[in-house]
């Protein structure tokens, strides 16, 4: 029989249109998909002994049954397994076996399950289809994977976003994602992925609901040996933001209306969803690209005040794939509440981050902008950049700012301020201090006043009393910091106060906690113990971030410790000049305990949590609580590392004994002025300003520091033995030996030794200590009162 005409009309008019079709299936109805999918009875499989490999892990399905998902795109993205089966997984590097062993008690990951989800966009549903026998039956699939979704969701873990830009890429093998959650016997639910747009590829861990925490056991690159493996390859980056236009106003009811304009270089061609973060309180009602197209877009619910977080993604969909080598921009339309605060009369806590759609990780790209700020006329208003415009519109202050180098943030602050101007060589010191205490002060204030009376009254809170104190403080430190790590290239340095125990270093803008906008008689009628870190130190760690984290960036996580680490030691360097050595010294001996003790929850030694170099990973749901571990280790142990390579660099000979220090470091902020460093870029500047001393391992190499100190643990403890005797006329003979304890023997450190003579210490040179026993001899053509060693915590040692 002949099809009738019109059919054959039909079919010829689908030949030509269905391949555009195919290309550009519908983004609201994949959603709807990936959302609320539904479960295929024709796609039910028993597995028998079937083995699926993912980089590290290895799967193998030994008896039990596979549902799959109904397509999405014309895909099979998920499928639930229940039966039994085991996960296998070998780490592979001696720092993650040590931290999957830390948290599972296995050296290599050994589990058995009888339940998981599998979400993929590779090849899982052909691999096990194509094993399995095709069975009748089902219905397990929406009860478990409904269940697994609620779960994530709550915890901003989705994995919709990303499977609906491995869909709808024209490069799949660049996104494409292997995700699994297992119910385990041993562990309850375990989670290990594989995916491929991220820089660390592979990573396993669960979710400890109780704690509220992510516990990741182990994240590695596919294919990766050794730390320095970890960046070789680099992010995988599909765009690259270059500028902003922004325009906030903030309405008196604080709930902000935002617009963004978002310019980017296309660095990977073949995307058609460009995932955004944007806080979920942030709601989007418009993304429009250069052709005004109204482009489909996704973000999770809107969590209520005191809910859970469901993630911060914004998910964007082109109408067309992206092109290599293009310049593209796409404009925003949002408002929300919960990004600025009102705390008080004229105060208001401003968000520091999330605030506008970013992509990447924070803190290692910069990019340049333009800001306009509208607040109600009756307050200040103070943002990152130089102020290019001010003017009154309607009820509306309107400040213009632009970035006058490529920053990392855009971040701003506003309320009824006094403000206090110095100049700072040609930088410009602005402090916008609150005319009134904000309500946690207020609060306090009330307090003391009801409390205290009779005795020496609190006097009154309010910031702008200690406005000039602050500029000056500031003012110093950024002296100071610029002394050591070279010129600060902003044009002015804003400070202002904010509530609670916080402080935020914006480019050019510092948000200090009010309670470094206090006295020293308010701080200790407070109870506040530690009054030098709370103002001196404090202040000049956030000064410092202008350099940690503003003008020299950190590529991931692993290179916190290159900001955190070193604001903390360029606070505890303030304490120095603005104190005095004894300050100086209690605070490293401070560093140095904190790190010898034992975590609350796990009894270990805080040092053994991990290396430095493992950044946010150190806490495990064992050591979330019970200590600030995490600073301990990256800003503590980080300060200490800087706080070595110092002492073995001292030289208190030269005119200025820290001159070789200053270059090595304004050599990092000058090579690295504008972009983000990684700790191997930082290790390649230290070599290059390395002593003689320094090189230990006889190769020009400072391999064996970082590798004991950044990318390992371990805290030795060393004893002094010597004895002085007589060497004829004039002459005396030193000689003795350091026992090193508690590390592995090759474990080394150039050791100075301390004489006292008349009363006076100087050092008399080092000696290279390495294994158990190090023993010295040396003829002295004077007598010591005394010999030492350690005697400026040069090395970070037990007692
Ligand atoms: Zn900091």
């Amino acid at each position: 029989m002949q099809p009738p005409r019109r059919m054959l009309a039909l079919a010829v008019f689908l030949w030509f249109v269905a391949p555009v079709v195919a290309q550009e299936p519908e983004p609201n109805a994949i959603w709807t998909a990936l959302r609320q999918p539904k479960d295929d009875p024709e796609r039910v499989f028993q597995l028998e002994n079937v083995k699926l490999k993912r980089e590290a892990f290895e799967f193998t399905f030994r008896d039990g049954r596979v549902e799959f998902v109904q397509p999405a795109a014309g895909v099979v993205w998920a499928g639930v397994f229940t039966g039994a089966g085991a996960l296998r997984m070998v780490p592979p590097n001696a720092i993650e076996a040590h931290q999957l062993q830390r948290r599972t008690g296995q050296p290599e990951l050994n589990l058995e399950f009888d339940k998981a989800l599998l979400i993929f966009t590779d090849e899982t549903y052909d691999e096990l289809s194509r094993q399995g026998r095709k069975f009748s039956g089902g219905g397990s699939f929406l009860t478990l994977y409904k269940e697994r979704q609620e779960k994530m969701d709550r915890w901003g873990l989705n994995w919709e976003p990303q499977v609906l830009r491995s869909l709808l890429s024209l490069d799949r093998e660049r996104t494409r994602l292997f995700h699994a959650q297992v119910y385990t016997s041993q562990k309850k639910w375990v989670m290990a992925e594989v995916d491929r747009s991220s820089e660390e590829q592979v990573s396993v861990g669960q979710l400890d609901e109780g704690l509220e925490f992510l516990d990741v056991w182990n994240s590695f690159p596919a294919g990766a040996t050794t730390p320095s493996t970890y960046s070789a390859k680099g992010a995988s980056e599909e765009i690259r933001v270059d500028r902003y236009k922004l325009d906030v106003t903030v309405p008196p009811n604080v709930v902000i209306t935002g617009k963004a304009r978002v310019q980017f270089k296309v660095m990977q061609p073949g995307g058609r969803v460009l995932l955004f973060s944007l806080v979920p309180w942030l709601r989007v009602s418009e993304v429009l690209d250069e052709d005004d197209n109204k482009l489909a877009f996704f973000q999770p619910r809107e969590p209520k005040e005191g809910e859970a977080f469901f993630g911060a993604y914004l998910a964007v969909v082109l109408p067309k794939p992206l092109e290599p080598d293009t310049l593209r921009y796409l404009r925003f339309t949002y408002g929300g509440k919960r990004v600025v605060r009102k705390v008080g009369t004229g105060n208001f806590f401003c968000q520091s981050f999330g605030w506008y759609p970013t992509v990447g990780y924070p803190g290692a790209h910069r990019y340049n902008y333009d800001f306009t700020l509208r607040v109600p006329k009756k307050y200040i208003a103070v943002a990152t950049g130089t102020k290019t415009g001010e003017s009154v519109e309607g009820d509306y202050l309107v400040t213009q700012w632009k970035s006058e180098e490529a920053m990392p943030e855009v971040g701003f602050a506003f309320g009824d301020y006094k403000v206090t101007t110095e100049k700072i060589g040609e930088v410009s010191l602005e402090v916008y201090a609150n005319k009134s205490a904000d309500d946690t002060l207020a609060q306090i204030e009330t307090f003391a006043r009801t409390e205290r009376t009779g005795t020496v009254g609190l006097e009154s809170l309010q910031p702008a009393r200690l406005s000039k104190t602050v500029a000056a403080e500031v003012g110093n430190s950024l002296k100071l910091m610029q002394a050591f790590f070279g010129p600060y290239t902003y044009n002015k340095l804003a400070v202002s106060n904010i509530p609670y125990s916080y402080g935020q270093g914006w480019p050019s803008l510092l948000y200090l906690t009010s309670l470094s906008f206090l006295d020293s008689t308010q701080r200790h009628q407070l109870g506040i113990r530690d009054q030098v870190g709370i103002s001196d130190h404090f202040r000049a760690h956030e000064t410092s971030h202008q350099w940690w984290g503003n003008m020299v960036g950190w590529k991931t996580y692993h290179d916190q410790w290159l900001s955190e680490g070193f604001a903390e030691y360029s606070g505890t360097i303030y304490v120095l000049y603005r104190r005095d050595v004894k300050e100086y010294l209690n605070r490293l001996q401070q560093l140095r305990d904190n790190l010898t003790v034992k975590t609350r929850m796990s009894g270990e030694m805080v040092d053994s949590m991990g290396p430095i170099w493992l950044g946010r990973r150190v806490l495990s749901s064992k050591t979330i609580e019970g200590g600030n571990y995490y600073q301990d280790l990256i800003y503590g142990k980080g300060a200490y590392v800087l706080h070595m390579l110092r002492m073995m660099m001292f030289d208190q000979q030269a005119q200025d004994p820290d001159a070789r220090f200053k270059a090595m470091m304004q050599d990092f902020t000058q090579s690295f002025h504008g972009r983000a460093a990684s700790t191997a870029d930082f290790q390649g500047i230290v070599e290059k300003h390395m002593t003689p001393v320094m090189n230990m391992a006889g190769n020009g190499k400072m391999d064996w520091f970082f590798d004991q100190w950044v990318y390992g643990t371990g805290i030795p403890r060393y004893k002094l033995t010597y004895q002085i005797t007589d060497a004829g006329p004039g002459r005396w003979k030193l000689s003795g030996s350091v026992v090193q304890s508690e590390v592995p023997e090759n474990f080394r450190m150039p050791f100075g030794i301390y004489a006292t003579v008349s009363g006076k210490k100087g050092r008399l040179g080092f000696i290279q200590v390495v294994g158990k026993q190090t023993p010295f001899d040396v003829t002295l053509p004077f007598r010591p009162e005394k010999i030492s060693i350690n005697d400026f915590y040069d090395v970070l040692a037990r007692d």
